[in-house]
């Protein structure tokens, strides 16, 4: 069966996330999280609803501020600074702004600007925040839409498409910002469910070329085949980690295989 090779130790940090914490009022939801993304690795995330998966991604592009621990994007930390109420808060918006632009990310619910076409959709970022020449940032948007299967749909406003091929016009739409990482949470969750293998042989086809990417996913059979590494998340911890073989097949741990048990 098709498996992902293991990533070189050796192999550079693309993202480090350090001790990170994170509390919503009275709630901890992230309680010490360490992880490493080396380029080239696809790791995905798995554990039950309300772990901290989504939390973790998105403290990890900076979407929620983490309370304390690092975020390394690339080699440069991301700093935090505390206001005097205690609050965590970037110390440097336009350094958060640029760390951005090197994540993709891609949500359960496509959000997909919904007055604009599908290669409007594609090209706005690259032109208006990278500065990218339209005529080039066009070009581009039609090799990803090709790439994705739905260049037809270029000239199609959002809701003449499907949930798989507004998904897929979503992951065109990362990709246009060229990224170092592509974060991807719950893909195919709001997809009808022949629509969902449209779209993780999209995302596939990412991880054989290399593409270093983070995927909170359900789909075990998936995650079992795309990734280098399988961490699963407990009540805002990392209860275990490591090959797709082992975690998912051969776990320590008892929470793991209770939680496969439920969703293989
Ligand atoms: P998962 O993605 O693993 O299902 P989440 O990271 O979405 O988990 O949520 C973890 C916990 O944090 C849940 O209890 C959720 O209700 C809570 N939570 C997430 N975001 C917020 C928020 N913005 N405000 C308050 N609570 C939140
Ligand atoms: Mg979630």
């Amino acid at each position: 069966m098709h498996r992902h090779p293991p990533v070189s130790e050796s192999a550079p940090a693309a993202v480090v996330v350090e001790d990170l914490h994170k509390r919503f009022g009275e709630l901890e939801v992230l309680k010490g999280v360490s992880l490493t993304a080396r380029e080239g690795d696809v790791i995905t995330l798995i554990g039950s609803s309300g772990s901290g998966k989504s939390t973790l991604l998105r403290c990890i592009n900076m979407l929620e501020i983490p309370d304390d621990g690092r975020v390394v994007i690339g080699g440069e930390a991301i700093s935090l600074k505390k206001t005097r109420g205690g609050a965590s808060v970037p110390a440097d918006a336009r350094q958060v702004e640029r760390m951005r632009t090197r994540l993709g990310m891609v949500f359960q619910s496509f959000n997909l600007w919904t007055h604009m076409t599908i290669l409007q959709n594609v090209i706005e970022a690259p032109v208006h925040v990278l500065g990218v020449p339209k005529a080039e940032a066009v070009d581009r948007a039609r090799m990803l839409l090709d790439k994705v299967g739905i260049l037809a749909k270029a000239d199609s406003y959002p809701v003449q498409l499907s949930g798989g091929q507004q998904q897929r016009a979503a992951i065109a739409r990362a990709l246009a910002m060229q990224p170092k990482v592509m974060l991807f949470d719950e893909p195919t969750s709001a997809l009808d469910p022949e629509l969902v293998g449209e779209v993780l042989r999209v995302i596939r086809q990412l991880a054989d070329e290399g593409n270093t990417m983070i995927l909170v996913t359900h789909e075990m059979g998936f995650a079992r085949e795309v990734a280098s590494k399988v961490v699963f998340l407990h009540q805002g911890r990392i209860e275990e980690e490591g090959s797709p073989d082992k975690v998912l097949t051969n776990p320590d741990s008892d929470r793991v295989r209770q939680f496969l048990s439920r969703h293989l």
